[in-house]
């Protein structure tokens, strides 16, 4: 069993939790927080033993009826390996630590490609991370965009690449980030970092991005044109699409086109927490431009997406499988994911 420690159990740690701790081949050794909080209280409901960022806190968490079963560096005693999941920036100081015990470890799309110096998407660079120390996994939008480029490029080649990020706003349970009321640039120059994001995954796209927020909490929606070396047709794409294991289809006759209602499919499917793991491609907006460019929208859960190819991660860098295929499938089965 592949011993696994998750340092920050927040917006993204506690969903890689849920998923460690379903998978055949790996154990979850225990969980961190740095202060009592109702995640803290579900950790313990969970049964996943959970460690704390300073020991002088254990009484807080005590008197708050919160069981503390050390401190993190007894965690990472514990453990193989650990993922990162603190707030963006806050992970690349917590290197050290990982060298000084020995544990190889994975950070998330919050923090630069050089704190790992691998970036990493299941479908497009899993040997990369094979046995490696140190992986970071993209951010929600890169993951969901290297799916689609690596899916079209792999079929047809891919000249090059225009897409624009709608952004949600905030987390739905973040109450201190906006906008309300506008449409920001966010940023307002062009391109955005989400292309060169993409490179560090699929260094040799050509690919020119930007992003913009609006009021909303779940999933972003990208607009994306991508110009093909090789003649595609719409039925070839949607079938390559249906063969990835990560990438669903939002079919036309479901009547759905937005966000919303995806959030409704996602919770009427039974999924935890209505986590949408796959990026959703709507069927409608696929189309093949004069040029042999392809244009269409998708959806990306940005608290999901990731959640996978952390996974994945883990088995790339622990050798648990030797291929994509097949560490996909297992974390896949494990999760009940079947691409939408
Ligand atoms: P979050 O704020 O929801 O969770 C972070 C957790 O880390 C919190 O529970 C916090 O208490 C804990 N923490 C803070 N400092 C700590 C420390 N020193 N030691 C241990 N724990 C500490 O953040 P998040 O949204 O889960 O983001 C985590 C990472 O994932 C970031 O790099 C972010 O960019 C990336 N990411 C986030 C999203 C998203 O939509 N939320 C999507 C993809 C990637």
């Amino acid at each position: 069993m592949i011993r696994v420690a998750i340092n920050g159990y927040g917006t993204i740690g506690k969903r890689v939790a849920d998923a460690v701790a379903a998978q055949p081949d790996m154990e979850l050794v225990g969980v961190s927080k740095t202060r009592p909080s109702s995640e803290a209280y579900i950790a313990n409901k969970r049964g996943y033993p959970l460690y704390i960022a300073d020991i002088k806190k254990k009484p807080a968490f005590e008197e708050a009826g919160i069981e503390v079963a050390g401190d993190v560096e007894e965690m990472l005693k514990k453990c193989d390996i650990v993922v990162d999941a603190t707030p963006g920036g806050v992970g690349k100081d917590n290197r050290k630590i990982y060298e000084l015990f020995n544990v190889k470890a994975i950070w998330q799309g919050g923090e630069k490609h050089e704190v790992a110096g691998i970036s990493f998407n299941s479908s497009c660079n899993y040997r990369d991370a094979y046995g490696a120390d140190f992986v970071r996994v993209v951010s929600c939008n890169t993951t969901g965009l290297c799916r689609i480029i690596q899916l079209a490029d792999e079929a047809y080649g891919v000249k090059s690449v225009f897409a624009t990020m709608v952004r949600r706003g905030a987390d739905s349970r973040d109450i201190k980030k906006g906008p309300i009321d506008a449409i920001v640039l966010n940023p307002v120059t062009i391109p955005s970092h989400h292309g060169p994001d993409v490179n560090t995954v699929l260094p040799s796209i050509d690919i020119v991005t930007t992003a913009i927020i609006v009021p909303t909490t779940f999933m972003h929606m990208h607009v994306i044109r991508m110009e093909l070396v090789r003649e595609a047709t719409r039925e070839g794409i949607i079938d390559c699409i249906r063969k990835h294991p990560r990438i669903g289809i939002v079919k036309g006759y479901t009547g759905i086109t937005s966000t919303a209602e995806l959030r409704e499919l996602a919770s009427d499917m039974g999924r935890p927490r209505g986590d949408l793991w796959e990026s959703c491609v709507f069927e409608d907006s696929l189309s093949v431009g004069k040029n042999n460019e392809i244009y269409l929208f998708q959806a990306i859960h940005q608290e999901a997406d990731v959640v996978v190819e952390n996974i994945d991660a883990i088995r790339a860098m622990m050798k648990g499988a030797d291929t994509a295929e097949e560490s996909i499938r297992i974390t896949n089965e494990a999760l009940g994911l079947k691409a939408i």
